[in-house]
């Protein structure tokens, strides 16, 4: 039904949105109404995942690197420039370097690292320069049940998904007075490229290990970023959201 959406006529920017989780965020908030710029390092790739989502006024493509500062300040900049306001913004970007701690590199910690933890913190950082003056805004960063539980050969992605817990409380409390939320979700196995990347034995296993016994969709993780987005959940700051199939139960 038009004018019904969840976010309707607000402005939402998520990155690493060209496929994945981040894509199927970037369209739910889309049909539900938001208009929509999807960032990834990728510009190309950005603006074919936009064309996807049937492209038009109300969506934008735009390349950036969360790890670099100048590029996330101006893709908000390009947000509010385009489209007046940043209402919405969905830190999602993410890498795996998984290797055992013995032959995990310093270089394989570090950008694992700087692209979740750094980019979402200048993710966070930008967006609340927009939405403070507003006196409104919701921010939502997708961590990870690895930063809850701990996995095996991921010490270094544990660690960032794990302080992005840390750093979204710590942001809830600074710009609670401001009218703006920050909120996380910790998705568990999401059927992604990101884990197609994993043997299917260790995919398999870990599945008949989630008591739904499958592994998720990106539109599942999607639907509670949705929520955390809208007005649904406007007296939840600080909080962190599990979709993953009642893994950690
Ligand atoms: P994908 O690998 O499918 O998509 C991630 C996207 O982020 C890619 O387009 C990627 O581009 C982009 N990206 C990577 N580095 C950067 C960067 N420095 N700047 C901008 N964009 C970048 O992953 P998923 O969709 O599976 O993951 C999305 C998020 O969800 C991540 O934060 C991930 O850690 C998290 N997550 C995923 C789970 C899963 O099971 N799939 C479980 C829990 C959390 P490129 O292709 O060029 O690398």
């Amino acid at each position: 039904m038009p004018g019904a959406g969840l976010v309707e006529g607000r402005t939402a920017l998520v990155t690493g949105a060209a496929r994945g989780i981040g894509l199927a965020i970037a369209r739910i908030l889309s049909e539900h109404g938001a208009r929509v710029v999807l960032t990834d390092q990728d510009a190309a790739l950005a603006a074919e995942a936009a064309e996807g989502l049937g492209g038009g006024a109300a969506v934008s493509s735009l390349g950036c690197d969360v790890t670099d500062e100048d590029a996330v300040t101006a893709a908000v900049g390009h947000a509010v420039e385009r489209f007046g306001t940043l209402d919405i913004m969905v830190n999602n970007a993410g890498i795996t370097r998984d290797a055992t701690m013995r032959k995990m590199t310093l270089a394989d910690f570090e950008a694992v690292v700087d692209v979740h933890l750094k980019g979402t913190w200048l993710g966070v950082r930008a967006a609340a320069e927009a939405m403070r003056p507003a006196g409104s805004g919701s921010i939502v960063n997708i961590s990870s049940l690895s930063g809850k539980s701990g996995n095996f050969g991921q010490t270094n992605y544990s660690a960032a998904k794990a302080g992005i817990i840390g750093l979204t409380k710590a942001a809830a409390k600074e710009l609670a007075p401001r009218g703006v939320r920050v909120n996380a979700v910790q998705p568990g196995l999401i059927r992604t490229a990101m884990t197609a990347a994993m043997p299917a034995d260790v995919f398999a296993a870990k599945e008949a290990d989630i008591p739904m016994r499958r592994a998720g969709e990106p539109h599942e993780v999607a639907g509670a970023v949705l929520f955390l987005a809208c007005d649904l959940s406007s007296y939840m700051t600080g909080t962190v959201l599990e979709v993953g199939g009642g893994r950690l139960i």
